[in-house]
């Protein structure tokens, strides 16, 4: 099926605006239309009651509002984490998001690429290279599937991270659309503390970040505390080496006045020895920051193992000691499937759609806050 027309879910409320206006209707239609898309959760014109008839057959003629059809479901933890492969109506790519209910929060992990151009060593979604970015539509309406789900059962999304597959500093525009018209006041209204992008150390986008005017928090993927072993591990750090993704976090803690969050994924005998844990203290001391340990998920047609406990626990210790925060990531079973792709993988290969015991995503108790 191939879908015409606007995705209203693209637009800023200013582009809506001047939709609205190109197509002879008044200006305050935009912010009615806004209201049904963000704050009522409603994807058909029908159902926006207070719009003129003529305005709604021009919104169903013209325009839609988002069009990821979901083709795979799995649950895990009692049903308090769900991974959805979601497939794009023009083109039939799949990618996957994760919603992960808590007693205090539902935060709902986006992907923001299809595929990923990065090929770090232990991720599976880099092992496709990228198919394309995402639009702002295709990003929003992953949050947007999740937020009238949990509506529902009276509940909201209230955070949003950039953990899923891509990387979202090579769609910053899309990305940073997608935060603006979520975080809007007259809609959705997510607060910008409520957004956490997550890096492989794209310092551009770093510096970037550190300079916009909405303060959306900040996750750097160390996963390795020296140049040799990250060149090995994460290629794009030949391009930023330590150094420069060292400053551009420091930029990032002197412009905002947060913490930056490291995720460390340890594989076993590659990057979790005592001294990998004292060189990432030495490397982080001083920073206002916050280390996060993921045991490795193992993916297929890669040899590397997860860490085992003793050693992710010493790894811990030996931060700590050196006066870096951190913590485990556990919460969500011992096997952490942060975003690599693997519901995409087996779709893909077995065509089939699976339930139960897949891997279960992982979110610290500290993420996004
Ligand atoms: N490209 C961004 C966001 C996507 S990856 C980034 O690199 O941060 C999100 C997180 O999943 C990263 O912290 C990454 O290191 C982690 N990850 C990737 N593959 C993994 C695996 N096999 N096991 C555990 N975590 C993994």
């Amino acid at each position: 099926m191939v879908i015409g027309g606007v995705d209203l879910l693209d637009l800023s409320f200013d582009g809506l605006l001047q939709t609205v206006v190109d197509w002879g209707q008044p200006r305050f239609r935009a912010a009615q239309i806004w209201h049904w898309i963000y704050k009522s959760l409603v994807t058909d014109p029908e159902q926006m009651s207070n719009l003129p008839k003529d305005l709604r057959n021009q919104l169903k003629e013209r325009a839609y509002i988002g069009h990821l059809r979901p083709v795979a479901t799995v649950t895990a933890d009692d049903g308090l984490t769900e991974k959805v492969l979601f497939q794009t109506a023009n083109d039939q790519q799949t990618f996957e998001s994760v919603l992960m209910c808590y007693a205090d929060r539902n935060t709902v992990c986006v992907s923001s690429q299809i595929g990923c151009p990065l090929a770090c060593a232990f991720c599976a979604t880099g092992r496709r290279g990228l198919v394309r970015n995402l639009t702002t539509g295709e990003i929003i309406a992953q949050v947007m599937y999740f937020a009238r789900k949990l509506l529902e059962q009276k509940l909201h999304v209230t955070n949003v991270v950039f953990m899923g597959m891509g990387e979202p500093m090579l769609n910053f525009d899309a990305v940073w659309q997608a935060i603006l018209n979520l975080n809007d006041h007259r809609g959705f209204a997510l607060g910008s503390r409520r957004f956490t992008i997550s890096t492989a150390g794209v310092v551009p986008g770093i510096e970037r970040l550190a300079r916009e005017s909405l303060s959306v928090g900040l996750a750097i993927s160390l996963n390795a505390p020296n140049n040799a072993l990250r060149n090995q591990l994460m290629p794009l750090n030949r391009r930023y080496p330590l150094e420069r993704l060292m400053a551009a976090a420091k930029l990032y803690v002197e412009h905002t006045g947060r913490r930056v969050s490291f995720e460390y994924v340890l594989a076993k005998d590659v990057n979790d020895s005592e001294a990998h844990a004292e060189q990432t203290a030495k490397l982080l001391r001083g920073m206002l920051c916050h280390v996060n340990l993921i045991p490795l998920n193992p993916i297929p047609g890669c040899d590397y193992e997860p860490s085992p406990w003793e050693r992710v626990l010493r790894f811990q210790r030996i931060l700590t000691q050196g006066g870096i925060q951190a913590t485990v990531r556990v919460s969500r079973g011992s096997e952490i499937c942060a975003g690599c792709g693997q519901l995409r993988g087996l779709y893909t290969t077995a065509g089939t759609q699976k339930t139960g015991d897949l891997n279960s995503h992982g979110e610290s108790g500290d993420l996004g806050d």
